[in-house]
């Protein structure tokens, strides 16, 4: 049963590349890193009920399995390559194996990401992916390279996610339109887009950069500690979708879209002088490109609020453990 489950996802998952010279199938994979290139690795776990809401399709899970990982490599500016997969499984559930597969694969393809190996065992159901990339040498993306005077901007919008999540575990009485809406903070809960073209357009250009996982405040002060600085956001200047503005007042909305997480965005600090190269290279890609804030001496995140008084908050955005 297992082996034919091993079969389904080999299939499902098919990318035929040159650097793959042993995949699914032997004891281990063996693969060609490009000559010149750095090999960029990174591997998360989803938890069922945990990472994702019991009950979240099958297919939505296997598209944010792999999601999640290429935002980490978007994060570092590195270009997927290959990916493994460890699958934990309460049962030899074919319907789940297929759904998961074809999410997976959608988003791996028009990456020609390759899944090259893993490992199916039975137990709570549970994924781990792990992603392996490339990146010129030295040219890596870091949390450690923001300056005093830099500029922070993040791709797209923020709390959508969150706001996907919450309304999830609302009861349904919406009108159409208003359904339509709870759609799209939904799908951008269950899809989020990992922004791998703008992780490598912003090689050579950011001094640094997370990807928001966790929620900005919580991920800034990523970039805060490693990079030793301060932050100062400002509240007035997060991109927030029109989907959440409609389904959300302004506090509810300033909350998701600080402390929110799961939104994939990129986070990052640029020099004052590069902001126009990098918003326009940006826009050719169709990234949209927000300036957030600016990095101050400090060693944490600030957050003006409309009113020019400093936010106080305690909840700086949820860390989880594992
Ligand atoms: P072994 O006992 O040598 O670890 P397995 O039966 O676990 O062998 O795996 C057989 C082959 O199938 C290996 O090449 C392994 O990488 C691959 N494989 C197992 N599970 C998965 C999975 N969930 N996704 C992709 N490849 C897998
Ligand atoms: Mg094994």
């Amino acid at each position: 049963m297992e082996f034919r489950l091993i079969e389904r996802i080999r299939e499902l998952t098919a990318q035929p590349r040159d650097d793959v010279r042993i995949g699914i199938g032997d004891d281990a994979a063996v693969l060609a890193v490009p000559q010149g290139q750095e090999l960029v690795v990174a591997i998360d776990t989803l938890v069922d009920g945990v990472h994702f809401p019991r009950g979240t399709a099958p297919v939505d899970i296997g598209w944010k399995a792999l999601a999640v990982n290429l935002s980490d490599l978007a994060a570092m500016g590195a270009t997927p390559a290959w990916a493994l997969l460890a699958l934990t499984l309460p049962d030899a559930d074919p319907v789940f194996v297929d759904g998961f597969s074809e999410g997976f694969s959608r988003l791996a393809q028009p990456h020609r990401l390759a899944l090259v190996g893993g490992d199916t065992t039975r137990g709570p159901l549970s994924i781990s992916v792990a992603v392996h990339g490339f990146v010129p040498p030295g040219q890596a993306l870091t949390r450690a390279g923001a300056r005093v005077g830099d500029l922070v901007l993040v791709t797209g919008t923020l709390g959508d996610a969150a706001a996907g999540l919450h309304a999830l575990q609302q009861p349904l009485r919406d009108d159409d339109h208003r359904a339509s809406l709870r759609d799209f903070l939904i799908a951008r809960l269950n899809r989020p887009v990992p922004r791998l073209a703008a992780g490598a357009a912003l090689r050579g250009q950011a001094t640094a950069c997370i990807d928001i996982s966790d929620g900005l405040l919580a991920d800034l002060g990523h970039i805060c500690t490693a990079s030793g600085v301060g932050v100062d956001i400002e509240a007035a200047l997060l991109p927030r979708s029109s989907a959440l503005l409609d389904l959300y007042d302004e506090t509810s909305a300033l909350h998701f879209a600080l402390s929110g997480g799961d939104d994939y965005e990129l986070c990052f600090t640029v020099p004052a002088q590069r902001l126009a190269e990098v918003q326009s290279d940006l826009s050719r890609i169709g990234c949209g490109v927000t300036k957030i804030g600016r990095v101050v001496e400090g060693d944490s995140v600030r957050v003006r609020g409309t009113d020019n008084a400093w936010l106080t908050t305690n909840d700086r955005g949820w860390e989880h453990f594992a």
